[in-house]
Parts: C-alpha cells; sequence; structure tokens
C-alpha cells in the first residue's frame, strides 16, 4: 500500500475504479463515488460527491439506466475502507459535543 503517497485530488478513481470492477463494461466519468448498475451488464459511473451520485441514481430510476434495467443501483464509496474508515475526509467531520 502507497496509499500515503497520494495526494488528495489527483486520485485517479476512474483507473481504481477498473481494478475494482474489472468486468465492467464501462466506467465513466472521475471521482470517489461510484455508481455501480448491476443490471444486464455492470456499468460504472464516478461522481465528486455523494448527492451528485444520489441524483444520478434517482435519474436512472426514472428512466432506467439501459435496456435490459432491473432497478439494481448501489452508490459505493470507494474511499470507504473495508474496516468503515474513510481514506481522507469527504465531508467536515461533525463534532458530537
Ligand atoms: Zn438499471
Amino acid at each position: 500500500m502507497n496509499e500515503s503517497a497520494q495526494v488528495v485530488g489527483v486520485i485517479d478513481w476512474n483507473r481504481r475504479a477498473w481494478t475494482r470492477w474489472r468486468r465492467a463494461r464501462w466506467i465513466d466519468g472521475n471521482g470517489p463515488f461510484a455508481l455501480l448498475a448491476h443490471c444486464d451488464v455492470l456499468t460504472v459511473t464516478l461522481h465528486a460527491t455523494v448527492e451528485e451520485a444520489e441524483k444520478d441514481k434517482a435519474t436512472i430510476k426514472r428512466t432506467g439506466c439501459g435496456a435490459r434495467c432491473l432497478n439494481s443501483h448501489e452508490i459505493v464509496n470507494m474511499r470507504r475502507r473495508k474496516n468503515g474508515a474513510e481514506e481522507e475526509t469527504v465531508h467536515p467531520i461533525a463534532l458530537d459535543l
């Protein structure tokens, strides 16, 4: 792991997404929030913010993501590690006072 050598903002999320979802038909855009459509074939759209990803998810729910949409759509935060910790801060942390 050489993650610490990377600077926030220059991470190539598209490339990372390809290493994570090798079977994807296509992966479009860039950003840590991946909108996955598991319908028919796997397609992935990357977004800079979770809000954009949610908006896109709502759109493809209405319109369908492709010819055979099963409404099997999922947002994955690629910054989120398996242990639940954020790789980098996405949103300002709300302090529990
Ligand atoms: Zn779909």
